[in-house]
């Protein structure tokens, strides 16, 4: 199928391994879940498109995920390239995943930071970095105030999901890409162009069609 995109949104997935990063995309692109573990299975990316109304735009999201690199903390600097956004994720049931954020953190301001010297080079302060806090099904070893707090501290906004029961999963990505897709607006200077004035107003694309999702 060839289809016009209004926009191509370049998202990251990382983190500790084994704290549900693949868990979250097939949850999110597929509506579905897994007990199995996924590290290996190696998928480079997922794609999702969303229809976005008032005014009506067609917007492809690429989640890249890492594929089990993150076992050896070792991502990329090409991983990172031209992001639009990053979601850094742990897992509220496991405290060294929590205590490990800062690495990742790290990671990002490392590869974004300091990069090429040509005009078109990333820079960190037009990526939009969230926390997801995941496994919210699961007896926590992290609450959602240290979740916040240290999320906070960070410059960056916190979710809690479970990709178990999809809850939150939805509402946390569609809120990270009309905030990605607010700061685009607002770097371009553009007096016109998307406007969301609530959530109602990003429309998944049905999850059911193998055209418009295939992870
Ligand atoms: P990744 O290494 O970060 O990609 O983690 P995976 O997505 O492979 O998940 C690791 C394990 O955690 C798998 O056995 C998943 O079934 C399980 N898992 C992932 N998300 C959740 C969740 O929200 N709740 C529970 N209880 N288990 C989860
Ligand atoms: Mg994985």
């Amino acid at each position: 199928m060839n289809m016009n995109y209004d926009e191509k949104l370049k998202i990251l997935i990382i983190g500790d391994s084994t704290v549900g990063k693949t868990s979250i995309l097939t949850r999110f692109c597929k509506n579905e879940f897994s007990w199995n573990y996924l590290a290996t299975i190696g998928i480079d990316f997922f794609s999702k498109d969303i229809e976005l109304t008032n005014p009506n735009k067609l917007i492809r999201i690429k989640i890249w995920d890492t594929a089990g690199q993150e076992r050896f903390k070792s991502l990329s600097k090409s991983f990172f390239r031209n992001a639009d956004g990053i979601i850094i994720v742990f897992d509220v049931s496991k405290k060294d995943s929590f205590e490990n954020l800062q690495f990742w953190i790290d990671s990002v301001h490392n590869n974004l930071g300091k990069t090429n010297n040509n005009n078109n080079n990333e820079n960190e302060d037009n990526v939009n970095v969230i926390i997801i806090g995941n496994k919210i099904d699961l007896i926590r070893e992290v609450n959602k105030e240290e979740g916040l707090k240290y999320s906070k501290e960070s410059g960056f906004k916190y979710y809690e999901t479970s990709a178990l029961t999809g809850e939150n999963i939805e509402n946390s990505f569609l809120e990270f890409i009309k905030d990605i897709l607010d700061g685009n607006k607002k770097k371009e200077n553009k007096k016109k162009g998307i406007k969301l004035n609530n959530n109602n107003n990003l429309i998944n694309k049905n999850n059911d069609d193998e055209n418009w999702c295939y992870c």
